[in-house]
């Protein structure tokens, strides 16, 4: 599937002054010490949650969730605030075989070469897409905020960490069929452990080239604009990246890094025209926290980064169906249009969204007859895997 190629990344949706986002804003980390949002945080991260006996939320579903979530939790935390374990920024060389002398550096004479070897070492170690781009410092942060002590740590990445290198991991259709169900949130664990596992691996293989590399997941940067910028996608009413051939069902990780590459081109393929006319993530928001109508550069609350046209997300009320949920939701992910397996069918719609626009109306029409986007019951996962 072609995409049409366009000059602007992630810039095409900036309309003002765009400064660098401050992490402790982000929907994850206000529970921890925005006085509004502490009790919401109890409930969040701090409330049992016993098994309930309903398709989703019994006790063999919920451990599924903590277990998708286990390399993430224990040996990243790039929703913490990463820079330990598979994302650290420092690391001991405690074991390596073959032992290759130190200082060594790989040739950049061809440097399209050893870009398309990096992006096929990260397709072997699991990505399903992958993309380089010029980093944009506006879409670093300005400051981390590790959940470790919770103490605002401004950035400390170095001017030398001029590229990056975003990642997509495709989640498991059937699963995200069954949110706002825990097959969905294990789907989501499990995309955030593959993603320390693919850029902490990626990150290690580029330092074995001789180049500085951190692997980051949500931490350190904001993925969606890189990603952008990476030619990976365009951005949605539902906030999420929208990629060609995944939808909105992927999550997305990036290595920074100081070894020159050859950046891929932004893409555009009908995202935008198609979310001026669905509105059924909005609809299907249980929070009602997607809006609805035409873009905007108004703010919900601090967690939206000003500066941008776009369909701003109300984070505090999408965390407070989550915590009222007992696990997440992925609604805006099950009912986008976009979020289809590959096939012949399903690809000639694509096509049709990017080339046709004047047909999307009809493809709209089509994807309700068709009841795509319904909610499968998550027994039905146990027993179709
Ligand atoms: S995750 Fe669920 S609650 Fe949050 S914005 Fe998406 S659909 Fe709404
Ligand atoms: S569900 Fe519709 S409006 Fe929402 S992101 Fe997908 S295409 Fe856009």
């Amino acid at each position: 599937m072609k995409a049409r190629f366009v000059d602007q990344g992630a810039d095409r949706y900036v309309v003002g002054n765009v400064t660098q986002f401050d992490q402790k804003n982000e929907m994850f980390c206000r529970p921890l010490w925005d006085e509004e949002m502490l009790d919401l945080g109890k409930k969040f991260y701090m409330t049992e949650v016993p098994p309930r006996n309903k398709p989703g939320y019994r006790l063999k579903d919920q451990a599924m969730v903590n277990a998708a979530w286990h390399l993430e939790n224990t040996f990243a935390q790039g929703v913490a605030g990463g820079r330990m374990g598979m994302y650290a920024w420092e690391w001991d060389q405690i074991f390596e075989f073959p032992l290759v002398p130190p200082g060594l550096k790989i040739d950049l004479d061809n440097p399209a070469e050893v870009t398309d070897g990096i992006k096929r070492v990260a397709k072997f170690f699991g990505s399903a897409l992958v993309g380089v781009c010029k980093l944009d410092r506006r879409w670093v942060y300005s400051a981390a905020f590790p959940f470790r002590d919770q103490k605002p740590t401004p950035s400390e990445l170095g001017d030398q960490y001029q590229y990056a290198i975003a990642i997509a991991i495709e989640m498991n259709y059937q699963a995200i069929r069954c949110s706002p169900t825990s097959p969905s949130s294990a789907a989501t664990g499990l995309g955030y452990s593959k993603m320390a596992f693919i850029a902490g691996l990626l990150a290690h293989y580029i330092r074995g080239l001789g180049f500085k590399a951190i692997a980051c997941g949500n931490d350190t940067a904001c993925s969606i604009p890189i990603a952008i910028d990476a030619g990976l996608g365009e951005l949605a009413r539902n906030g999420l990246l929208i990629t060609q051939a995944f939808g909105p069902r992927i999550r997305l990780a990036k290595v920074l890094t100081d070894m020159p590459l050859i950046a891929d081109r932004p893409i555009e393929f009908g995202v935008w025209d198609f979310c001026l006319k669905c509105e059924k993530c909005a609809v299907k928001c249980p929070s009602q926290s997607i809006a609805y109508g035409e873009p905007t550069d108004k703010l919900n609350n601090i967690s939206n980064r000003q500066g941008l046209l776009r369909w701003p997300i109300n984070a505090v009320e999408c965390l407070r169906f989550w915590a009222a949920n007992g696990t997440d939701c992925a609604n805006c992910i099950r009912t986008c249009p976009f979020n289809k397996p590959t096939g012949w069918l399903h690809d000639t719609v694509r096509w049709g969204v990017r080339n046709l626009r004047w047909l999307n109306p009809f493809f709209l029409w089509m994807d309700d007859i068709c009841g795509y986007g319904k909610q499968t019951n998550a027994d039905k996962f146990w027993t179709t895997q």
